[in-house]
């Protein structure tokens, strides 16, 4: 692999990039200071969290399933049928805007805390690579090395643990759709009794090795949608990791006349160490200004602290912080951008609390049947329907069905007693309504209503009785009976 020479490109081109197109790999250095202690713990946490949520039950279900077989899905203790997948259209829209309001107060907070990508690029895989081939110059030395058995044993070891930290992100992954149980039966047999599951398995690994292993930061460079729509969520009082280049510049290695006022200002406080260079996982020089390589990852932060602390002047020479008080102005925190993200957040809260807590433990379905509308026969006018019961709980539940608003005439066919569905079950029923034909006036809105036999709960579906125009029943009538 050739050296990796960092070029400054102009602003328009990405600097892990070079003029040939090649890839330029980058070797970020350690950094150690308050941030990456605090994004440790963090990571710590979700890493945690993430590998946890198909371990822990909720209601009999993990705290979040996608059951694919089933087509339900379980979160936190709710079960969506694939009939309440209009849900997600919220949810969606609601994370969307939250995202859009945190971006225009925080800037990229998410990516660099929170995102997997950095999460399991720089506490799991960078951290394998640390150990395995240590620091920042010695990867360097190895990769320039030639050919011996210490270095392909030191990238052997390296990719067999990148290869095995990939497969199991892959099996917790696959147990967020097929359950924990049924990924752990699933290892222990072989791969022809479950050949979805296993292509799905080593495409994945594939993916995420290819991905930690070499893509790396070009995903958030170049493939992100998230980090491509920044520059149009932020603005200038948004908070961005940048440059104090009104204290920092002019740069220079020597403070000259210190001591004398006089000479102070010849030179700003960046003694142009590179040491935020070194560090940056994207390989940008945040002093050029805010880029959009820069996934605020905060590593700049802590090298040029841990500079300023050694020249024992003043932290915060790169910083947290908006680019307009950077300039020498105020951070408004309350602006249209963020008063607008923050509205549509709030109503997408609300619709979305709000169709949350239309979802019952079941749901019903009522359709016409296939055919004619209704059916005529000597005495009555027939509407047939097909009723869809759907038990989205583990135990079996049963249901009783009541017509409200029907005419007292109106016969119910098909629907006796209770109705008993399977837990996780569906239930397909047909329903015959009839009304004799004398007392038939015109079509008439009926409900259909169907009740929990515990009581907890009711579905309700509206529906329509049709029939032909009452004028031509009674002609048919009297011609019967002129006949007779
Ligand atoms: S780490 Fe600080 S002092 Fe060193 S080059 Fe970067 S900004 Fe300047
Ligand atoms: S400029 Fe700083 S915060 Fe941005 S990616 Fe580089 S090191 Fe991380």
């Amino acid at each position: 692999m050739p050296a990796t020479t960092i070029v400054r490109p102009s602003r328009e081109s990405v600097i892990t990039i070079r003029a040939d197109g090649s890839r330029s790999f980058l070797h970020p250095a350690d950094v150690r200071g308050r941030f990456a202690r605090a994004r440790k713990i963090a990571a710590a946490a979700l890493i945690v969290f993430y590998l946890a949520l198909p371990w822990i039950t909720i209601n009999g279900h993990p705290a979040v399933f996608l059951d694919v077989a089933e087509l339900r899905f379980h979160l936190f203790g709710l079960t969506f049928a694939a009939q309440d997948l209009w849900l997600v259209f919220f949810v969606i829209t609601g994370l969307g805007f939250s995202l859009f309001f945190v971006t225009a107060l925080f800037g990229r907070v998410w990516c660099g805390w929170a995102c997997p990508h950095t999460v399991f690029l720089d506490h799991v895989f960078r951290r394998i690579e640390r150990w395995i081939e240590g620091d920042a110059v010695r990867r360097r030395a190895l990769r320039d090395a030639p050919l011996s058995a210490a270095k392909i044993a030191r990238r052997v070891a390296k990719h067999g643990l990148y290869l095995f930290a990939a497969a199991t992100i892959t099996h917790l992954l696959l147990a967020y759709f097929v359950s924990l149980p049924e990924v752990w039966a699933m290892v222990r047999v072989e791969p022809a009794r479950h050949w979805g599951a296993f292509v799905f398995m080593v495409v994945a690994t594939g993916v995420l090795y290819f991905n930690f292993a070499w893509f790396r930061e070009q995903l958030c460079i170049v493939i992100c949608p998230y980090g491509r729509i920044q520059s149009a969520l932020i603005d200038d009082h948004s908070l961005v990791i940048g440059y104090d280049a009104e204290r920092g510049e002019p740069r220079g290695k020597n403070k000259a006349g210190a001591g004398d006022p006089a000479l102070q200002r010849t030179v700003g406080d960046c003694i142009d160490c590179n040491r935020c260079v070194q560090v940056c996982s994207t390989g940008i020089d945040i002093r050029q200004g805010l880029q959009m390589e820069c996934v605020g990852c905060t590593a700049c932060i802590d090298a040029c602290d841990e500079v300023m602390d050694r020249l024992a002047r003043p932290r915060g020479l790169i910083r947290y912080d908006s680019q307009r008080a950077l300039a020498g102005g105020r951070t408004r925190w309350i602006r249209p951008r963020t008063l607008l993200y923050f509205g549509l957040l709030l109503i997408g809260a609300t619709v979305a609390t709000w169709a949350l807590s239309t979802v019952r433990p079941a749901s019903l379905g009522v359709t016409r049947m296939i055919g004619a509308p209704y059916v005529i026969d000597a005495t009555t006018v027939r509407n047939q329907f097909l009723v869809r019961l759907v038990n989205k709980r583990n135990t079996p539940a049963r249901f009783t069905l009541t017509i409200m608003g029907a005419p007292a005439e109106l016969r119910v066919v098909g629907f006796d007693g209770e109705v008993e569905v399977a837990a996780m079950g569906e239930v397909v029923h047909p329903l015959v309504l009839q009304q004799p034909r004398l007392s038939y006036i015109a079509p008439f809105h009926l409900v259909v209503t169907v009740r929990d036999s515990a009581g907890q709960y009711q579905l309700t579906r509206a529906v329509e009785f049709l029939g032909p125009e009452a004028r031509l029943l009674r002609e048919e009538e009297k011609e019967r009976r002129e006949k007779r």
